[in-house]
């Protein structure tokens, strides 16, 4: 039986790992996708101390090679359920199931979905979620990005180093990025904010071709002709294979101040976790309080 399983390879997960494997626990990772989670898309970052502008893959990338300097392993698989048998937990995952005295879950969040209709037709035909995947493809066009908060403002002046015009459509008049990206959206020629206003379809034949917007306060409607739109109005946790801990009603998994879910020996740490700001450093130390934790909750099962 392995005393410690990680779910999540994201800035979480990886912290865990260093700390969990400096505590000499017997562990490994559970990944889904792919190392990295959710930060590796993002193309700068420039708040994690001891790197004034690093990518969010850059800065992945050297958490992971710190955590196989002390011997993580990854299995990828994913997971599909955690049950608890008292003394032991039993991780059920597509490859198996896992024996483990503890479990930290670090499964982080993933993009939320605006649904309007042409949203889920044109994925991937002009609806993109992520600016780094796909910023590329419209290069010279013009765009709209949708949202008001850091990964919205931060997206959208990313794209102004490709594509033509990006118009930022927020629901409100403020934004809720950090003061710092807003001056620089707020003074960019190459964005247009659309202020009170939401998209109500995303239009166009087998590609986008328009996103039809209104305004909250004056119900002016109007159609903006871009070739590409880019949601990013805040994220839902990757929590669904958990039913077994409380969560609050948006997913998130709750926890006390040690990071312990209700159920004894199950932890959580990072974006999937309910918590006030969710940024690497938060996750980070999220992950080292809960490997803490963890070690105390293995040592009083001897
Ligand atoms: P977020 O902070 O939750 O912002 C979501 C934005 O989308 C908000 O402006 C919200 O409007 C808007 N929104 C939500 N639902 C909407 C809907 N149905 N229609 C239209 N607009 C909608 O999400 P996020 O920007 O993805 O950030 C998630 C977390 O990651 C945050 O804690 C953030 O600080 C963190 N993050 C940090 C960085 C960094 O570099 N520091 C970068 C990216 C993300 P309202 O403002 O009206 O609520």
């Amino acid at each position: 039986m392995k005393d410690l399983i990680i779910v999540g390879a994201g800035p979480a997960g990886f912290t865990a790992a260093i700390y969990g494997l400096r505590a000499k626990l017997d562990l490994f990772m559970l990944e889904k996708t792919g190392p990295g989670g959710q930060i590796a898309l993002s193309d700068v970052i420039e708040n994690y101390p001891g790197y004034s502008s690093i990518s969010g893959l850059e800065l992945m990338q050297k958490f992971e090679e710190h955590a196989k300097k002390f011997g993580l392993e990854i299995q990828s698989s994913e997971v599909t359920g955690v049950e608890d048998r008292g003394d032991y937990k039993l991780v059920k995952t597509t490859s198996g199931d896992i024996e483990t005295k503890a479990v930290i879950i670090c499964s982080g969040a993933k993009p939320r979905k605006l649904d309007v209709p042409g949203e889920k037709e044109f994925t991937g035909r002009g609806v993109s979620y992520c600016a780094t995947c796909d910023g590329f493809f419209f290069k010279g066009k013009d765009v709209v990005t949708v949202g008001g908060g850091d990964t919205a403002v931060k997206e959208s002046l990313f794209l102004t180093k490709m594509v033509n015009k990006v118009f930022l459509v927020h629901r409100r008049d403020a934004l809720r990025a950090e003061k710092i990206i807003q001056e620089k959206a707020l003074t960019s020629p190459k964005i247009n904010i659309q202020w009170d206003a939401v998209v109500t379809e995303i239009k166009g034949n087998t590609k986008v071709e328009g996103v039809a917007i209104k305004n909250v306060k004056t119900g002016a409607e109007e159609v903006l002709p871009v070739q590409g739109i880019f949601i990013f109005v805040g994220i839902v946790p990757n929590t669904g294979f958990l039913n077994l801990v409380d969560k609050d009603e948006a997913g998130f998994v709750k926890v006390n101040k040690k990071m312990e879910t209700n159920i004894p020996g199950i932890f959580a740490a990072g974006d999937c976790r309910d918590t006030p700001l969710r940024q690497v450093v938060t996750a980070v130390g999220d992950a080292a309080i809960a490997v803490t934790s963890a070690e105390t909750y293995i040592e009083r099962l001897k």
